[in-house]
């Protein structure tokens, strides 16, 4: 038997935690411990994030800065989310579009699911000084979409 460094009570010697306190008594418990905590603590800010609006304020103020580099980085979990949904229009736009190549409206779909894809939105920092704004590139995925489906319609 070995006692708890924190609660001091008894505990078994193969005990990973400390069955009164919770307290972590190896070293990978304690590192499975910090990281729950900071699972948690990361799931409490996202969940008071999307709740307080403020999120879309702090946005504007990044993409506003434009020549800030620190604020192309800090990604927020909206941030994220816009991503990912990014990604996964523009991939699944370009990968639908490719069943269809032959038509001419297939390529203007391939063109708008690119377009939607944040490394291409990135790369408009280049030539512009500042990169353009998500609603930009979701505007010339809109216009692609649509007119590539009108034609894909309409031939
Ligand atoms: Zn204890």
């Amino acid at each position: 038997m070995k006692t708890c460094p924190r609660c001091e009570s008894s505990i078994d010697d193969e005990a990973r935690y400390c069955i009164e306190c919770g307290a972590p008594q190896t070293e990978p418990a304690a590192e499975e411990f910090d990281e729950y905590v900071q699972r948690q603590a990361k799931q409490v800010a996202a969940e008071s994030g999307t709740g307080a609006g403020g999120g879309s304020g702090g946005e504007r103020r990044a993409d506003g800065a434009g020549s800030g580099f620190a604020s192309m980085e800090e990604l927020t979990d909206r941030e994220q989310l816009w991503r990912r949904g990014c990604y996964v229009a523009g991939y699944g736009t370009v990968v639908i579009a490719l069943t269809l190549v032959p038509q001419i409206g297939s390529f203007l779909l391939i063109l708008g699911g690119i377009a939607i894809l944040p490394p291409i939105r990135r790369l408009t920092a280049g030539p512009l000084g500042s990169p353009l704004k998500r609603e930009v590139m979701a505007g010339l995925y809109a216009v692609f979409a649509v007119t590539g489906i009108a034609l894909l319609v309409l031939l």
